[in-house]
């Protein structure tokens, strides 16, 4: 017997997937639903892994999308420590790693992404670590407690959330890190030096152009080597820099991976379809396409995890509907909250202005093409995150004196 056309299998059980069954069925779809994770967890949400588990605020009971009984209850099928090894685009199956069949009439792909190993000497060192899954930070966080000195490299959103955290538990913390400020790429300047006063001002030593070339010990780290000939003395490394999308199953199944502008991630339309009519992909592994940038962008984040859940449900429901919203990312480092909404693809080419007080990291920023706001990031100051989208969408002229005075509202600007 041949798939039933409304079977939808998940390939993937992380908060994209969760976001995929929920939308199912919320919507009334009546067809079987299973999704695959080669975790043993049911689908968890990442972000604490960088923050609360690592300061102890945030126990693993607290970090899954549902509970246990919602999956029957939702007659959702959870394979865990099940890993997909092939796509038979032929016959419409998904080989799981038991060599068991699985029929689909839909796929959808959210196999997430995976960390950056840094190829250098000595990086299977103990003490050394990297971060994605439940079990990564449970770890770091025991290495943690005994820390005495602490080398993050890299210096990303996940590094300095690891340094934060690190320096919150009392070790000495350093950031290796390239270019002359953590986050330039992505910020600029002058946003990216608020993070760094942050970090300084709380201790954390920050080393600008550190190109890590090996890692000391024997059996466990000792030290990071430099490629300037110094080295800095560490017990724990954790490295964080960036991810990889997990792409094998689509490219071996001859589906569109990467390629110029796409950032390496399976290419799918504006409603997130493949080339393939029957397979969908969502989250961080996806470069879908925006009508309103006019380009593809992969987005590691995880309010994308749950747009994209939910439009690749929708999708697949045969609903004609795309979410072309501004991205949207947030993180929390010592006492500094902040959103920042939009794409900015080379903050270099625009212009930063900022309503608020920087000396009291009590503000928000917006990034300018011309008279528009393509950016905006608000940090310690909350529930303005729904107008900057506004501004951003809308396109429209401000003018710039009243966009930096905190008495007009932002909606008046
Ligand atoms: C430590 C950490 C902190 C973060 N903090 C923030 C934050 O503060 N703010 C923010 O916006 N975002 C944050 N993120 C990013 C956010 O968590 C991700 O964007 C989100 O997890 C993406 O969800 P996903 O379901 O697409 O992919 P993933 O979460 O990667 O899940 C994909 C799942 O698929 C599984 N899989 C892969 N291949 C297969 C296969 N062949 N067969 C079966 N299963 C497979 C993987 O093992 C994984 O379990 C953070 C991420 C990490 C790691």
């Amino acid at each position: 017997m041949g798939p039933s056309t409304t079977d939808v299998v998940v390939v993937g059980a992380g908060l994209t997937a969760a976001l995929v069954a929920e939308t199912l069925r919320d919507r009334g779809h009546a067809g079987r639903i299973t999704l695959v994770g080669e975790e043993v967890h049911r689908p968890y949400e990442r972000p604490p892994l960088s923050k609360g588990v690592l300061t102890g605020t945030a126990d693993r009971e607290t970090l899954f999308v549902h509970e246990p009984g919602w999956y029957p209850s939702h007659g959702v099928e959870l394979l865990v420590g099940t890993t997909a090894v092939a796509i038979d685009r032929g016959s419409h199956q998904v080989v799981l790693d038991g060599g068991e069949r699985l029929p689909y009439g839909s796929l959808v792909l959210a196999t997430g992404a995976r960390p950056r190993v840094l190829a250098v000497p000595g990086g299977p060192l103990r003490g050394v670590h990297h971060l994605r899954r439940i079990e990564d930070a449970e770890r770091l966080r025991s290495a943690l407690a005994q820390a005495r000195r602490v080398a993050v490299i890299g210096g990303g959103w996940i590094g300095l959330e690891v340094a934060a955290a690190a320096r919150t538990a009392g070790a000495e913390v350093t950031v290796l890190h390239r270019g002359e400020l953590p986050l330039e790429r992505v910020l600029g300047t002058e946003l990216a030096r608020l993070f760094a006063d942050l970090h300084r001002e709380n201790g954390v030593v920050l080393r600008p152009q550190s190109q890590v070339v090996g890692l000391a010990g024997a059996g466990a780290v000792t030290g990071v080597a430099l490629a300037d000939g110094t080295s800095i003395d560490a017990d724990v490394v954790v490295v964080g820099i960036g991810v990889e999308p997990s792409t094998d199953l689509a490219r071996a199944a001859g589906l569109a991976v990467g390629g110029p502008g796409t950032d390496q991630g399976i290419v799918v339309d504006e409603h997130l379809r493949t080339v393939d009519p029957h397979i969908w992909a969502a989250g961080d592994v996806a470069s879908s396409f925006s009508p309103r940038l006019g380009r593809y962008r992969r987005v590691e984040h995880w309010e994308n995890a749950r747009r994209q859940g939910a439009l690749a449900a929708r999708s697949v429901l045969g609903e004609d509907v795309i979410d072309d919203r501004p991205s949207f990312v947030f993180t929390d480092q010592f006492d500094l909250g902040m959103e920042l909404t939009g794409d900015l693809d080379d903050p270099a080419r625009t212009r930063v202005v900022v309503r608020g007080d920087v000396p009291g990291r009590e503000l928000v920023a917006f990034w300018l093409d011309g008279d528009r706001v393509v950016a905006g990031m608000n940090v310690n100051v909350w529930d303005v995150a729904g107008q900057v989208e506004e501004l951003i969408v809308s396109g429209r002229a401000v003018d710039e004196s009243r966009l930096v005075d905190p008495a007009i509202p932002l909606e008046q600007v």
